[in-house]
């Protein structure tokens, strides 16, 4: 009898945990992989020297071959799915959504940003310092106002072709100064921000400055502005490709029958990307922990960089913890009035994948995927909401560039007033939606903020050691926010979707009936099939 009740009973319990599993295969796969990845990284760390440059290059291989892939899927990704969003959305509806997406990742940015500089300020991580930070090696300097007409001019390519691989940036040569005369030893501080004021302003006082401190070694620094101009630098130009696209969509949609063609070819595009996507995403549990472990195992002096930035570490990862669990989770809930971890829960995967790349760009295409597939989010919403989000929407590095420069003007004993504070704030988020999705490419916008409220731009190098970790949390929470951003604009956008959907059911009905359709309707309606 017991057996037979057994028998009845087991059957069902191994089905439901297969089908748990079945559904969750990916996740499962992927959290297993981070935990090989740490496990194999710190196991390796004691048979691999971080010097052995060669093992670590090809222990990271599997990883870049997964970075490749997602990668190469960004372009045909972000082109195809914003002209398609765009040819397919009405221009009030388009226009709504925009605004909707805009306005939503402007409040969140700011949030994260009031959110890092409220913590830095009460836990003072800079003031808190065990030991000096070495503040040795170059950083490439960039003043703020170049970086923020970088940014602009990006959005607009000169050249499509080139706009795939390059990116323009302003290149300034100064002339060299050599100091000679002897005097009292400066320190290193007062001789940095004396070039610094001399670089800036030139003025006689400077090089009196500079000339007075000088000990008796020569010393190089950089003195008047010889010339000024662009150069091109390696990385696809996201920006400049989106507003193309965008415009691209949006003109195409409005040109009648004429723009059919071009519609379907994108539309097609964007659905055998959609495809590889899929393909690729069962390989990334094999290239994540490759990556992880790579990482770690490359890792110098971990003791070392947990005592002397451990109190700033310490505030930017309770910063992001407390904007993903609570300030986003709770925009969505009152807006949306849905369960926000259970939405988390959807997009595990992509957030395992911007953990593991540190990278917006490469995990869009997870993004997407996890959103449409797993959280049912319309595609013609994550179709419009994500690239962009990808590329502009970047709440973990706001919070994080707000952090630093605080951070940075504690430690250098710079004191900030009301007003620069404010200045931080804003500078920060417009930072943040200059940073590209790629590795560290917030520790190269901080330029704008630090020179915005006067301070050193090279005081980037104090928390150049810890960058690569805070990186991944980071663009773990600026997937989250870009993901939440497509839940809540799907929710906000009801209306229009639900007539878009009236359209459809009235053109299947007029097929039926043999009534020919109006151009505009049969384009919406292959946008959402
Ligand atoms: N790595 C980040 C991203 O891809 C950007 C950054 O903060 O450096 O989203």
């Amino acid at each position: 009898m017991a057996d037979d009740k057994t028998d009845q009973v087991s059957p069902k319990w191994v089905e439901t945990l297969k089908k748990i599993v079945m559904d969750n295969l990916l996740v499962i796969f992927m959290i297993i992989a981070v935990i090989i990845g740490v496990a194999m990284g710190l196991g390796l760390r004691d048979h691999i020297s971080t010097d052995d440059k060669r093992t670590i290059f090809f222990l990271q291989f599997p990883g870049d071959l997964l970075l490749n892939m997602l990668k190469m899927l960004i372009l045909p990704l972000i082109v195809s799915s914003l002209i398609s969003a765009m040819s397919g959305l009405k221009a009030q509806a388009s226009g709504k959504m925009g605004l909707r997406t805009v306005l939503y990742y402007l409040i969140t940015t700011f949030c994260a940003v009031v959110l890092g500089i409220i913590l830095v300020v009460a836990i003072q991580p800079g003031y808190k310092r065990e030991a000096s930070i070495e503040r040795s090696g170059k950083t490439k300097s960039a003043e703020g106002l170049t970086s923020l007409l970088d940014l602009i001019r990006n959005c607009f390519p000169d050249n499509l072709i080139t706009a795939c691989f390059q990116k323009k940036e302003t290149t300034m040569v100064y002339e060299k100064v050599t100091l000679t005369t002897p005097a009292p030893s400066p320190t290193t501080d007062d001789m940095t921000t004396a070039a610094i004021n001399m670089t800036e302003n030139m003025t006689t006082e400077a090089m009196t400055t500079v000339e007075a401190m000088t000990t008796v070694a020569p010393k190089v620094i950089d003195g008047k502005l010889e010339s000024i101009g662009l150069s091109t630098q390696g990385g696809m130009n996201v920006l400049g490709l989106v507003v193309f696209s965008l415009f691209f969509g949006g003109v195409l949609a409005r040109i009648g029958e004429k723009g059919r063609p071009l519609i379907d070819v994108f539309d097609c595009l964007h659905h055998v990307t959609m495809k590889l996507i899929t393909l690729v995403i069962w390989y990334s549990p094999i290239g994540i922990a490759f990556l992880i472990a790579a990482k770690l195992v490359a890792m110098e002096n971990p003791g070392e960089m947990f005592t002397q930035l451990g109190y700033y570490m310490l505030t930017v990862l309770v910063g992001l913890a407390v904007h993903a669990f609570i300030v986003l989770p709770l925009v969505y809930f009152v807006i949306v009035r849905k369960n926000p971890y259970r939405f988390m829960y959807g997009i595990l995967q992509a957030l395992l994948t911007a953990w593991g790349t540190a990278s917006s760009s490469a995990t869009l295409p997870v993004t997407m995927s996890c959103l449409e597939e797993r959280n049912n989010v319309d595609p013609r919403v994550t179709m419009f909401v994500t690239p962009i989000g990808a590329t502009v929407n970047m709440d973990g590095t706001a919070l994080y560039e707000a952090v630093a420069a605080i951070f940075i003007a504690q430690y250098l004993d710079v004191p900030l007033d009301f007003g620069k504070i404010v200045i931080i704030s804003l500078t920060a988020t417009a930072a943040a939606i200059g940073a590209a999705g790629v590795p560290s490419a917030g520790l190269v916008t901080m330029a704008i903020v630090l020179s915005a409220v006067g301070l050193p731009v090279e005081e980037v190098r104090l928390i150049l050691a810890i960058d690569w970790f805070l990186d991944r949390f980071r663009t773990a929470v600026n997937v989250l926010g870009d993901s939440f951003g497509a839940g809540i604009v799907e929710h906000l956008s009801q209306k229009e979707l639900q007539e878009m959907d009236l359209h459809l059911h009235k053109y299947l009905e007029d097929e039926q009936n043999g009534v020919v359709n109006t151009f505009d309707v049969k384009t919406a309606i292959d946008t959402k099939m």
